[in-house]
């Protein structure tokens, strides 16, 4: 048995005003949260009233197009969604990717600065077939005792314009992939019918979660977001299917907004925003409202479509409280839900939070309150992932 008594820290619970309190830690679970534990056996650490997050959730990145650590490269992907994914195909060979280094040692920056669960989608077309599904998953082994990661095979170049893409993506499942992906069905697949069909199609046949990209705005994307919701209540699978990006979303109507959002919230559809350049965010008070799941994600970092990013999830949770005009810190804090617990929720995590019974998945910072650290970006003091230390003062630790 390892046991390991955290002194005097700040435990953080959405909705609850943290207060000082011990966390005593149980063969990597949780096992008691309160004032003065005694626990004689275990290793103390002290928190001197520091404040313990849940371990953050990206639920939204592409580890498989990352340049992360190498060679700086001056982005050529222009300003289309077409032209991006043109730039990105062509050069991907050329760059090395995708790269199990470039993939693993940004997981390592992500766990460094407090993420202990991460969804990366990962392009699967006829040229490059399951290449990154083997990349990411070893960049994933490399860190496999301080992140859990969870797969998308993702259509990246579209599913019925690209002949062979489906078969590949079934392929991916039929490998244990968790979840599969969709991009714009309508927007870009120019058959929305035809390609949610296909996607929840092969979910069920092969019991997996569904992540869709949707980028198409306006009525076109809500138009979507309606043809989601009801093949997720045909098929039943509340709670297992996400909206990304879902841009038509922050461009509806107050009225329109909330009334989407509780049929999410009914339909158990959960939507994923990352505050990416000037598109539209998800509004974080409305999802809340209405009970509905909102994730946050960094999405793509250092890559062919974007060369920003450090796949810091505070500083993806800030920008989103920023972007949304989040100010008291109930707003923001609220953010902060979204990048933990409902990210949680995304991935379809049973046990997971400041609760007894919980993975020991924590992130140490210091500041006044949640929505202190939010605006602050403070170092991330220390995290742990199931019990162990992974990562103190920024820096990752080495495997023991
Ligand atoms: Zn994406």
């Amino acid at each position: 048995m390892t046991e390991l008594l955290l002194r005097g820290g700040r435990p953080w619970n959405p909705g609850v005003a943290p207060e000082l309190a011990d966390i005593h830690v149980v063969d990597g679970r949780i096992a008691a949260i309160g004032a003065d534990l005694a626990a004689p056996a275990a290793e103390v650490i002290d928190l001197d009233g520091a404040l313990v997050l849940p371990g953050l959730v990206d639920t939204h990145c592409h580890l498989d197009k990352t340049l992360w650590s190498g060679p700086w490269v001056p982005n050529t992907g222009g300003r289309t969604l077409a032209g991006r994914i043109a730039n990105g195909e062509s050069r991907r060979a050329e760059l090395g990717l995708p790269n199990v280094d470039y993939a693993g040692n940004l997981l390592a920056a992500m766990i460094a600065a407090g993420t202990t669960h991460v969804r990366s989608h990962v392009d699967v077309d006829p040229e490059i077939g399951l290449a990154g599904v083997e990349v990411v998953r070893a960049a994933a082994e490399r860190h496999r005792d301080r992140v859990d990661v969870e797969l998308v095979a993702f259509p990246q170049g579209g599913l019925l314009r690209r002949p062979g893409t489906a078969k590949l993506l079934e392929a991916a499942l039929a490998d244990g992939v968790e979840v599969i992906g969709g991009l714009d069905p309508a927007g870009y697949d120019d058959d929305a019918a035809g390609h949610l069909d296909l996607v929840f199609g092969l979910a069920e046949r092969y019991g997996a979660k569904i992540d869709i990209h949707l980028h198409d705005g306006g009525s076109l994307g809500a138009w979507q977001f309606g043809l989601i919701v009801e093949r997720t209540r045909a098929l039943g699978l509340a709670g297992r299917v996400t909206i990304s990006h879902a841009y038509a979303m922050g461009q509806q109507e107050p009225d329109e907004q909330r009334r989407i959002a509780e049929e999410l919230a009914a339909a158990g559809v959960a939507m994923v925003t990352c505050a990416v350049g000037e598109a539209p965010v998800v509004p974080v008070r409305v999802m809340a409202g209405a009970g509905a799941t909102l994730a946050l994600g960094n999405d793509g970092i250092r890559d062919l479509w974007t060369p920003y990013g450090d796949g810091d999830m505070l500083r993806r949770i800030s920008t989103v409280a920023y972007r949304d005009r989040l100010v008291a810190d109930t707003e923001i804090e609220l953010a902060l839900r979204a990048g933990t617990h409902g990210g949680a929720a995304v991935l379809g995590l049973t046990e997971y939070g400041l609760t007894p019974g919980a993975p020991a998945d924590l992130c140490v910072v210091d500041g006044p309150t949640p929505a202190a650290a939010v605006v602050a970006l403070p170092p991330r003091r220390l995290v742990f992932k199931r019990g162990r230390m992974v990562a103190a003062n920024g820096a990752l630790l080495a495997a023991d």
